[in-house]
């Protein structure tokens, strides 16, 4: 009768009702197919089931009241673009039917890569429309490049720690991931010389600004070394540069693209964290050849980027609107990691050390002496906050002892009130 199931490892169980029992779709989509049992793991998120409650992927939908999340590096509800996007579509729709709600093209809609391409002059990166390739997320464009660079087997360069969904996508596409230590001022681009001498990577994956998740950017003299490097072993690099315009400095920090002059550096940039990471739109500046045989691999997975999206940001940017959102967004994060970093002082122990950023979304936090990150989580999960922990970015298991905070993603009440929380937690785990 549909009313238990068995899974291998887990024993028989009575079924989980998901829709009523006189319901014709009572059972069929719970059971798991015998065709899926045969299939090898490749593809999966690599991630169990806790580690993917530690990462937050678990995506909830909608608010959970009594949670306070710092664990994504979103905007907070506030700063969604909410009644810009109501006006946008009550003023302009009508008249721009086809091209927001029919198919565009593959590389995306020819206004919103202009006015990209405009953008990053002005951020001193050379490049001109046919340089722009509009993706549906930069998650999309690691899956891409990844996936047109890579055999399985092959070796890449990721920086530790480094950005999470970059480990899932380079370790599901069968790549062998080797690490690159970062210090305060990014990657030891000194230790990277050496892995280049030895082996011969497919590409190096970096967060030269506001690192995801120390926050640190990497130093001018860095830069020169790292992009000197890709020229003399002909290796690419691919630049994640996913907060580098939410900058809390007088002087704009510019892409590490600004300095390639021989095109090594494929450059990320996205919507998803000065706008709204639900409207999935994110570019790739690259080559013109890149961008053409990359435009035609996309097609075979999406057709084309979200037609809405693209146009609705594409009206942002041509009535300068975005820019006076992200002069609101700088101050207002920064504010916000003001708030955080006066919590902390005020409910944490002393020895705890801070890796304050000059930008982003996230703060980089070393807890103090022996407190390990996953205790500190399943004790804050009980306090009713959560955040991140070190492990899931070091591609070496190391981490253990750090945390990855974000200010961006709640109102500044909740920053206050989550950083006492994880205080009460600390306090659990140790008197101090
Ligand atoms: N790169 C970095 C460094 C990120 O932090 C994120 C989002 N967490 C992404 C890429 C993915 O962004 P998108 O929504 O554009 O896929």
């Amino acid at each position: 009768e549909g009313l238990i199931e068995g899974h291998v490892g887990r024993g028989t169980l009575v079924k989980r009702a998901y829709f009523r029992q006189d319901d014709e779709y009572d059972y069929c989509e719970q059971t798991t197919p015998s065709w899926l049992l045969g299939l090898s793991a490749n593809g999966d998120s690599l991630l169990g089931q806790d580690e993917r409650t530690l990462s937050g992927t678990m995506f909830t939908e909608g608010p959970q009241p009594q949670m306070i999340s710092l664990s994504q590096s979103i905007p907070s509800a506030s700063m969604l673009p909410t009644e810009r996007i109501q006006q946008i579509i009550a003023e302009s729709l009508d008249g721009a039917r086809e091209s927001a709600l029919g198919y565009c093209p593959v590389e995306g809609l020819q206004m919103l890569r202009r006015h990209i391409a405009l953008r990053m002059r002005q951020r001193g990166v050379l490049v001109d429309v046919p340089n722009i390739l509009i993706l549906s997320g930069s998650t999309q464009g690691l899956g891409l490049i990844g996936r047109f660079l890579l055999s399985p087997g092959d070796e890449v360069v990721v920086e530790v720690p480094t950005y999470l969904g970059a480990i899932q996508t380079f370790r599901a596409l069968g790549a062998h991931i080797i690490g690159v230590p970062t210090d305060n001022e990014g990657m030891r681009v000194d230790m990277l010389e050496a892995i280049l001498a030895r082996r011969q990577p497919r590409f190096i994956y970096t967060l030269p600004t506001f690192q995801n998740p120390t926050g640190s950017v990497l130093s001018a003299e860095r830069r020169r070394r790292l992009l000197q490097l890709a020229k003399r072993y002909q290796i690419p690099i691919i630049e994640d540069d996913a907060y580098g315009e939410l900058y809390f400095t007088e002087q704009a920090p510019q892409p590490l693209k600004a300095q390639d002059r021989y095109g090594n550096v494929l450059y990320l940039g996205t919507y998803s964290k000065i706008l709204a990471p639900g409207l999935r739109v994110a570019w790739l500046a690259a080559p013109e050849p890149v961008i053409e045989r990359l435009a035609l691999y996309k097609q075979t997975f999406d057709m084309n980027t979200n037609a809405l999206g693209q146009w609705i940001i594409q009206e942002m940017l041509s009535t300068g609107w975005l820019d006076e959102h992200l002069a609101r967004a700088r101050k207002d994060y920064q504010h916000k990691l003001t708030l955080m970093l006066e919590a902390i002082e005020r409910y944490w122990p002393r020895e705890t050390r801070l890796y304050i950023p000059e930008g982003g979304m996230q703060l980089w936090c070393r807890l103090p002496g022996d407190m390990r990150a996953r205790q500190l989580f399943r004790e804050a999960l009980r306090e009713q906050v959560s955040f991140y922990i070190g492990e899931l970015f070091h591609v070496d298991g190391g981490g253990q002892h750090y945390i990855r905070l974000s200010f961006a993603s709640v109102e500044e009440q909740q920053i206050v009130e989550g950083v006492r929380r994880i205080g009460v937690a600390m306090k659990h785990l140790r008197a101090w």
